[in-house]
């Protein structure tokens, strides 16, 4: 009796300890299009957020599982609970706020527009848009703010790549993006040329359920932890995220 009694607690320990070991997995969200903070090399999603994040579980003692989806997918996979965080370059705008939290800032960015550089569009600044067949990747906020100017012929593309290869295809004029994946195609591709606007700076920032304030908080001092042991600005260096 006593022999079966103890397996029994013996099974129920471990059933116990493995429920609580799932419950301690995250989710995290990204979209692998958005060279330097995630990308596909060599079938792995690597990039600075995937190393922040990487940080951040380690402090707050969670293991991460990383879906990458589309990047108009994120949101709604968090609110259905598919996923615990999205870490995605994504930028914390009100109308996003409505909807989740966001950790503190960890990266500053804005807009930018892509070109030919044999190109003859005269295009400058985003004033120069209306006329033009301008291309952009749904849900970004690159898409809403070009969606506002009047005039505009925008095409959608799913991703970063899409809508870089029609540029070059010169299916579209021009192509608006964020700084630092627009300048990263620029240096991979010589016909292609960055112009940088004075359109308003973006704080990229993790995002999470609206009720997953503990989580929030914890995120939030991991991050503050990293900034000043230095492992932040250790990450920037390793992908170029900071000019010395
Ligand atoms: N920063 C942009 C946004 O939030 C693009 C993000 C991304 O593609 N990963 O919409």
């Amino acid at each position: 009796m006593k022999k079966i009694l103890l397996k029994l607690l013996l099974i129920f320990t471990f059933m116990f300890s493995a429920l609580s070991f799932g419950a301690e997995k995250l989710f995290v969200g990204t979209n692998a299009e958005f060279e330097p903070f995630e990308y596909l090399k060599d079938g792995a999603i690597v990039g600075f957020d995937m190393d922040l994040i990487n940080e951040i579980s380690k402090i707050i003692g969670k293991e991460c599982e990383i879906k990458n989806i589309a990047f108009d997918g994120l949101l709604p996979a968090l609110q259905s609970k598919k996923l615990d965080i999205i870490i995605a370059g994504m930028t914390a705008t009100d109308e996003r706020k409505k909807f989740v939290n966001f950790s503190d800032t960890y990266y500053l960015a804005q807009q930018m527009i892509v070109l030919n550089s044999d190109a003859k569009t005269n295009i400058k600044t985003f004033d120069d848009l209306p006329g033009k067949s301008v291309g952009v990747i749904l849900g970004y906020t690159g898409d809403v703010a070009v969606s506002e100017i009047k005039g505009v012929n925008v095409t959608r593309f799913n991703g970063t790549g899409a809508a870089i290869m029609a540029l070059k295809s010169q299916k579209v004029d021009a192509v608006v993006l964020d700084s630092e994946p627009a300048t990263q195609y620029a240096s991979q591709n010589k016909e292609l040329v960055v112009i940088e606007t004075d359109a308003a700076k973006e704080e990229y920032a993790i995002a999470f359920r609206k009720e997953d304030t503990q989580l929030l908080e914890e995120v939030n001092k991991a991050l503050k932890i990293l900034k000043e042991n230095g492992k932040y600005q250790e990450l920037l260096k390793k992908y170029n995220l900071i000019k010395e």
